[in-house]
């Protein structure tokens, strides 16, 4: 009788997983310590490649296993070098991530999430709904696909990782961090914690759990506005998860982790344009050492929301530089293929 087997994807297996595998099928158990490095520190997409395996250690792990990577569908450029991947997962779902080049560094923006669940009323994904979260390795794997297209296309390696694709991170918790495990450790991409950052719209019970968890990361946050009322119209997560709660979660994240907080903060025509809001983005800012990024708005569609002039920025600037917080005016990058903040919309 034949014996058929189920194959499993190998990258869901842990390393003592891989070794209990190795030693019930005959072999040593540093074998799986060999494997794992072909995995996630050289990230091979076939076992063929694993070239310091025999023959029949490869054949035996082919019958077993597969590698469920991901593919990188369709590449667009944008005029300013700005590449978008839509990624095609194995179950044909598609994501998007971002490749961001700048004089000093090359940036990956990646996706945490097949759609997003928050609803945050400028944004593009947000109108895709949460499909589901994003495997460890479908995270990972987008880092390494822009790992390549920045050796391959631009002669330089990758710098920075920003979790600002589809999806709300800390949504998907476990996987964000599994991912990051491998992307960090010595073990795997071995890039520097510091390099990376996770953005959230805000979860206090979240960033408090990232704090008790001793994260190494840095943290930014998708304020847009330091009045609840304001807050909420643009942001419904905001009705169950107040500024005064986020300020908490803030405070505490800070007292762990010493490491400041990034706000990103859209202004926008009727929306926070006023001297009072700047007020109480000031205020807000004093509750842990910060600093402020005020990015440019990608409209989106229908003209409801409106990026504010630039003397309203100007004043903003002003108020937060004259009271020591380093803003900066963030312009957009790929624009013209979709791939900026709050774009990603799977649209081609
Ligand atoms: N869920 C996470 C990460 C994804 S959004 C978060 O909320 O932070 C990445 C950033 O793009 C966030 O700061 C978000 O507020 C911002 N953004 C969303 N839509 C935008 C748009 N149309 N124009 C500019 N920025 C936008």
């Amino acid at each position: 009788m034949v014996e058929t087997v189920m194959k499993r994807d190998i990258r869901k297996l842990k390393l003592e997983e891989l070794k209990t595998f190795f030693v019930e099928h005959g072999d040593k158990a540093f074998r799986a310590q060999q494997v794992y490095e072909w995995l996630w520190q050289k990230s091979v997409k076939d076992f063929d490649q694993m070239t310091n395996l025999s023959l029949p250690t490869r054949e035996m792990l082919k019958a077993h296993f597969v590698i469920n990577h991901i593919h990188v569908d369709n590449m667009q450029r944008s005029t300013d070098g700005t590449i978008k991947n839509a990624v095609k997962l194995h179950d044909g779902l598609i994501v998007e991530s971002v490749l961001i080049p700048t004089e000093k560094r090359i940036t990956a923006c990646v996706s945490s999430q097949v759609g997003c669940s928050l609803a945050c009323k400028f944004c593009a994904t947000a109108r895709l709904k949460r499909m589901r979260n994003l495997t460890p390795d479908e995270i990972y794997d987008q880092v390494v696909a822009i790992k390549e297209q920045s050796e391959l296309i631009f002669g330089r390696p990758l710098t920075n990782i920003v979790f600002m694709g589809m999806g709300e991170p800390l949504l998907n918790y476990a996987n964000v961090m599994s991912a990051i495990e491998k992307i960090t450790s010595q073990k795997g991409l071995n890039m520097a914690s510091r390099r990376l950052t996770v953005s959230t719209v805000g979860l206090a019970k979240m960033i408090i759990k990232m704090a008790d968890d001793g994260v190494k990361f840095n943290l930014a946050v998708s304020l847009h506005a330091a009045l609840n009322e304001t807050r909420s119209s643009i942001m419904p997560i905001n009705d169950t998860n107040s500024l005064e709660e986020l300020a908490e979660a803030l405070k505490y994240w800070y007292q762990k982790t010493k490491s400041k907080v990034t706000y990103e903060y859209v202004v926008w025509k009727d929306i926070n344009d006023t001297r009072e809001h700047a007020q109480a983005l000031l205020k807000f800012c004093k509750h842990v050492p910060c600093k402020v990024n005020l990015i440019e708005y990608n409209p989106i569609d229908d003209g409801e929301f409106q990026q504010a002039d630039q003397h309203v920025l100007d004043m903003y600037m002003d108020l937060l530089e004259s009271n020591g917080i380093t803003t900066r005016i963030r312009k957009s990058r790929g624009k013209d293929i979709d791939a900026a903040c709050g774009q990603l919309a799977n649209k081609s």
